[in-house]
């Protein structure tokens, strides 16, 4: 048998080969909107999904960029299929039109990405599909939350932007008993440090936009499943049309050939960044899967490999402080996103997760002096004196 290779390794090879035409060695951009047929029995063949091949590049596979891109980032998720989207909130679009129905019922963890939960809060009930928001870090909240009628199950581990970290195992084994489908978003922890299918998810999905991409220069998502249910979520891909654009999944391609490396770097200094941050007296506290203090540490510590880029903490002297603080760094850039190669900070309450209703925020502690900061991978010195000198003006 072969020996499965290394996954940085896999990062750098996995769904690629030398162009068969004219054996370049980077997976061309297939800069084109159709795809020619050699005869009217080929063609139809094609549309009728009886042999496989391009068509129209909205349609699944799209092109062999977005092909190679889909393979190589299932390959490291650990799963059978892939696909790719414009962006990742195309991707979570897609996911639940093509799997919920009216009547339907989802439970998706509370702290989610802002546009996942305005997504959920409006649009689905519109649909006539209810949303159960809950506690996934509490298991008892999960078990008890099951309907007769739950389809899906959306989970964000760590969350965004309070970083709390759920326990897929657990979840996943409670969805299985009850027939639902086990969604988990991966964008904080990127398959480098997490893998939701290994531990018992049926789909894991990013936003390519983050870690992926890497480098906060294109828009994309993906999603990863059975082939099965990738070959059923095919279709609507088709119908919904949030496709990524071939030079984006050419990008995300040149990026993931870093990931592992990149990732290291991140961790590596978000840890540093998250010390020094819970070691200054004029931060209140700090949220990071990495440090021992954080809540779901141990659940954390069993299920990712790492801890990954992503920090949030309270200043003392609460929203004007951090806002104090957010106007006064240099290095770091005052901007949403994260998973760039350059730090970036931001504060949720007034900006990523503004959608999310006031009393909602307190109830899942995204508070006003909460700051978020994706931590990048400039020398770990450089970013703390950042801090350091922003904390100052505090
Ligand atoms: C950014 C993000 C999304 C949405 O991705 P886009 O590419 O911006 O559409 C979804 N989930 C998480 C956790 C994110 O950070």
């Amino acid at each position: 048998m072969e020996r499965e290779m290394k996954f940085g390794t896999r990062c750098v090879h996995s769904g690629e080969k030398p162009d068969p035409v004219y054996g370049a060695h980077t997976t061309p951009i297939f800069q084109t909107s159709t795809f020619v047929f050699e005869n009217t029995e080929q063609g139809a063949a094609r549309f009728a999904g009886e042999e496989a091949g391009y068509v129209y590049t909205r349609i699944p596979p799209n092109t062999p960029t977005h092909a190679a891109l889909a393979e190589k980032v299932a390959d490291l998720e650990g799963g059978e299929a892939g696909q790719t989207f414009a962006s990742g909130m195309a991707a979570i679009t897609a996911l639940v039109l093509g799997h919920l129905k009216q009547g339907d019922h989802l439970i998706s963890t509370d702290v989610v990405y802002g546009c996942t939960y305005s997504l959920f809060l409006t649009v689905l009930p519109r649909l006539g599909i209810k949303v159960s928001f809950i506690d996934t870090s509490d298991l008892d909240k999960v078990r008890a939350a099951f309907k007769e009628n739950t389809k899906m199950v959306f989970l964000e581990t760590p969350a965004n932007p309070t970083m709390t970290v759920c326990d897929i195992g657990e979840i996943a084994c409670m969805a299985r008993e009850h027939g639902a489908l086990c969604v988990v978003d991966n964008t904080f922890s990127t398959p480098y440090f997490q893998k939701p299918l290994e531990l018992g998810a049926d789909v894991s999905l990013s936003s390519c936009t983050k870690y992926i991409g890497g480098h906060a220069d294109l828009l994309g998502g993906v999603v990863v499943g059975s082939k099965d249910f990738m070959s059923c979520l095919a279709p609507v891909v088709g119908y919904t049309g949030g496709i990524m654009g071939p030079h984006e999944a050419w990008l995300c391609i040149r990026g993931l050939k870093t990931l592992h490396l990149r990732m290291e770097k991140h961790a590596e200094n978000a840890l540093e960044v998250a010390e020094f941050l819970e070691s200054h007296p004029g931060v209140e506290w700090v949220r990071y899967p990495g440090l021992p203090s954080h809540p779901q540490h141990l659940i954390a510590k069993k299920q990712m490999s790492g801890y990954s880029g992503m920090i949030s903490f309270g200043v003392r002297g609460g929203l004007e402080a951090g806002r104090r603080l957010m106007d006064s760094v240099r290095l770091c850039s005052l901007a949403v996103s994260l998973g760039a190669t350059d730090t970036l900070i931001q504060h949720p309450a007034s900006m990523t997760h503004a959608c999310v209703p006031c009393e909602i925020r307190k109830s899942v502690c995204i508070t006003d002096e909460l700051v978020r900061i994706s931590v990048g991978i400039e020398e770990p010195e450089d970013i703390i004196a950042d801090l350091e000198q922003a904390l100052e003006k505090i």
